[in-house]
């Protein structure tokens, strides 16, 4: 998802702004839309889609 135009990974949480070169894919999860970092994609692909946050949870693990 997007906070204050940082992008931060719905799995990993992993924000773009640590320094980091990292591609977020932006994807669909439980009818809204979420960003998934490219290290992350495959953990969702091969494991379960229940690995991706929705946006309530990223917020609210990030203590927003
Ligand atoms: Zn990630």
């Amino acid at each position: 998802m997007e906070i204050n135009n940082v992008q931060v990974c719905n799995v990993c949480l992993s924000p773009s702004d640590d320094g980091e070169k990292r591609v977020y894919v932006k994807a669909l999860c439980g009818g809204e839309e979420v960003l998934i970092c490219t290290s992350c994609i495959p953990r969702v692909i091969h494991e379960s889609g229940e690995l991706v946050k929705s946006n309530a949870e990223v917020k609210a693990t990030l203590g927003l």
